[in-house]
């Protein structure tokens, strides 16, 4: 569904992403792991169209290098952006609305309603706190609700951007656990996480990320009893580690 192949981003004289090639099949969670500042969101942007890029960027046969980022969406690529971005006086229902905004034109509002009581199915929290601005919210709750509006938009590929950051344990787990109900309904979903323990749980397939370099992909399980993985990534045998040095 998405391919990508030797991308490369700078900002400026820093070089962030030093050729990279990967890909995701429809219906896969596929999760990039990376420390910070490995070019993890600069990827992601980059299938965006939000960094200026080189290489090649296919989703679905269509090459997305000339695509504006206001016209991906419509194309079926929702993007979760680092750090939520709501607009913090917005209630949790004009951003179900503002998710949906390609479409009103296009399909009926009873379509829309319909994809808003299904969003309701997936995070009750967001019906219960409709008319609340999203800046007055819980973390985890401005994080189901960022979900949700990329989600009104109707997307064939969703691209998360980080969404475990600042969040505790169980709430990264329920959000973990909706991204693995979504994919059941038919989303694929390439997932960018430092929360590498709760992204290779879920995901199918993933690729390890380095100062702009993949330098190593696998099956998600199989990255999880990785040593290379374990030791830099999930924080286990640190001592084993720093002995062995
Ligand atoms: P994190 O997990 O900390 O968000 P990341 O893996 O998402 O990190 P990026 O944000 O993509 O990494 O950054 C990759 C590299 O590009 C870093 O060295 C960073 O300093 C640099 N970089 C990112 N954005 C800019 C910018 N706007 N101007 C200059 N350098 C940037």
């Amino acid at each position: 569904m998405l391919q990508i192949r030797n991308l490369t981003a700078s900002y400026g004289p820093v070089t962030a992403l030093a050729g990279v090639t990967l890909h995701v099949r429809e219906g896969e969670i596929v999760a990039l792991i990376g420390a910070n500042g490995a070019g993890k969101t600069t990827l992601l942007n980059a299938i965006a169209g939000l960094v200026r890029r080189e290489g090649e960027i296919t989703f679905t046969g269509r090459s997305l290098m000339t695509v504006a980022p206001e016209e991906l969406v419509s194309l079926g690529v929702a993007l979760v952006p680092e750090g939520r971005q709501l607009f913090a006086p917005l209630s949790v229902a004009d951003h179900l609305l503002l998710g949906a905004y390609c479409r009103h034109r296009r399909v009926p509002a009873r379509e829309i309603a319909a994809d808003r009581e299904r969003i309701f199915q997936l995070f009750p929290r967001l019906q219960e706190r409709l008319e609340q601005p999203a800046g007055t919210m819980s973390g985890g709750e401005q994080q189901m609700l960022a979900i949700a509006r990329a989600l009104m938009a109707r997307p064939r590929l969703l691209l998360l951007d980080e969404p475990s950051l600042g969040l505790a344990p169980l709430v990264v787990e329920a959000i973990m656990t909706t991204l693995a109900r979504l994919r059941k309904q038919g989303l694929t979903v390439l997932l960018v996480e430092q929360n590498a323990r709760a992204a290779l749980k879920i995901a199918d397939r993933a690729y390890v990320l380095e100062t702009g370099r993949i330098i190593l992909s696998g099956a998600a399980r199989d990255l999880l009893a990785d040593r290379q993985v374990t030791r830099a990534y999930l924080g286990r045998d640190y001592k084993e580690f720093t002995d062995g040095r």
